[in-house]
């Protein structure tokens, strides 16, 4: 097994306290890999990072190719490549294409990057809407996001699962379709046919941003995965 790094700046936990803005442009987020996801400074919605190309989905369901300069707290993206591969030849839904995807990997106890292309009955997203200061946590701001369930779809679902021992990265996955017109943040999906491709990576390059929000933000409340489970969806 090669030796994969994910890039990660910041923290899914430092998201849930509130602290949606970070110094780091873009730029610097795509020197480290082509495939990931995020989002941008004041929750401006969601980032897919697809192919080398980077695609920012907003509430409102417009999708745009962001400038460099543009500041995110919180990313994580790697090289994709894929250690292997499988296909889907028949209806899944979410919770089969998570259970192939455990028989791709070694074991849990690794980070892993997944890629699903194909045609899907149906996919459930939600879209954060972009925050004005004073922010307020994660939990609440949710409160403001948009859900879309978008039928007969062809596109491609990307993110990361992460170990129990990294729930402070909150693994998810975002989706794009193939037109790049549709997309956000899933909860759901139903897929017909497609490949999945899995990517275990060993190494992660954590980033985190030199700025007073995130010095300043509680890391480790109580109910963590509480929050975690009320503001990014189901995690298994
Ligand atoms: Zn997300």
């Amino acid at each position: 097994m090669t030796a994969t790094r994910v890039f990660q700046l910041g923290l899914m936990s430092a998201l849930l306290a509130g602290v949606y803005d970070g110094p780091t442009p873009l730029r610097e987020v795509l020197r480290h890999g082509d495939l990931g996801l995020g989002t941008f400074n004041g929750l401006d919605g969601e980032m897919i990072l697809i192919d080398g190309v980077c695609f920012r989905m907003r509430s409102d369901g417009s999708i745009d190719r962001p400038g460099l300069d543009e500041r995110t707290p919180f990313a994580i993206v790697t090289r994709f490549a894929a250690s292997a591969s499988a296909s889907i030849d028949r209806p899944m839904d979410r919770a089969e294409v998570i259970s192939l995807v455990q028989t791709m990997v070694p074991s849990e106890n690794y980070l892993y990057a997944v890629r699903v292309d194909g045609s899907f009955e149906s996919v459930t997203t939600r879209t954060v809407q972009r925050q004005t200061p004073p922010y307020r946590p994660m939990r609440e701001a949710v409160g403001d996001q948009s859900v879309l369930e978008f039928r007969s779809v062809a596109g491609t679902i990307a993110g990361f699962r992460t170990p129990l021992y990294e729930r402070s990265t909150g693994g998810h996955v975002h989706f794009i379709d193939d037109e790049r017109s549709r997309g956000g943040h899933v909860l759901d999906f139903r897929i017909l046919s497609g490949t999945v491709e899995v990517c275990v990576a060993t190494e992660l390059d954590l980033r985190l941003p030199l700025d007073d929000g995130f010095r300043d933000a509680d890391l480790e409340p109580q109910d963590l995965g509480e929050q975690l489970t009320a503001t990014e969806g189901p995690t298994s």
